[in-house]
């Protein structure tokens, strides 16, 4: 959008072009995202209203605690602006932010943009078990792939237009539908930019397209 458009380009070319990533930084972990997009080279942007929305090519959702970062957008329109927004600019949700994104959320149930065409239970695996590491098996070139769950949600349904990238005992844990990423793992907390690499791709084609 606009204002990447002003940034100095290292290049050309359609993989390499600079972009904006911004971080939804309402509450949760939008610093280490930021940190990580910053290290791959992408401009960054804290977002904390409708209007800097404007200013970016994509936007992270990050993890942290859903129903708070529901109450700030509930306040001042963002919360409208946003589900605008998340049906046709590249968005990487993780955690959280996955249950922000789903179109149906459970356990409880609570308000979501609906654009990640899923059903997502939150605090899905207990308390006992609510924080692990684990290594599985992903589609992403490299293969298997360090994920830190941190009272993570599970994805029970996901649509037709869902492309499952990892799993966790079989339920998708890195869903692709388009334009859209969503983890329900935090990536920003490994060393391992698998996963933001594959955000900034996305990004990248939507944008010259
Ligand atoms: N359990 C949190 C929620 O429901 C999500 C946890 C996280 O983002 N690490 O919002």
């Amino acid at each position: 959008m606009a204002a990447a458009a002003n940034h100095s380009a290292p290049s050309g070319a359609a993989n390499t072009a600079p972009v904006t990533i911004g971080v939804l930084a309402l509450q949760g972990d939008y610093q280490a995202h930021a940190r990580a997009f910053s290290t791959l080279g992408a401009h960054t942007l804290l977002v904390r209203n409708a209007a800097e929305l404007t200013a970016v090519d994509g936007l992270v959702i990050p993890g942290g605690e859903s129903t708070t970062m529901l109450k700030f957008l509930e306040q001042n329109g963002f919360f409208d602006a946003l589900a605008k927004f998340v049906f046709t600019t590249p968005c990487f949700a993780t955690c959280a932010g996955a249950i922000l994104l789903a179109r149906e959320v459970k356990h409880p149930a609570q308000r979501s943009l609906g654009a990640f065409d899923a059903t997502v239970e939150r605090n899905a695996y207990g308390r006992q078990i609510d924080s692990t590491i684990l290594t599985l098996p992903t589609e992403l070139p490299g293969g298997p792939l360090e994920m830190v769950f941190i009272r993570s949600p599970r994805i029970v349904r996901v649509g037709e237009k869902g492309q499952v990238l990892a799993r966790r005992d079989g339920f998708p844990t890195l869903v692709r539908q388009g334009h859209l990423l969503v983890a329900t793992f935090h990536p920003e907390l490994t060393s391992d930019t698998r996963v933001q690499q594959l955000f900034l791709s996305i990004v990248r084609d939507n944008k010259s397209h």
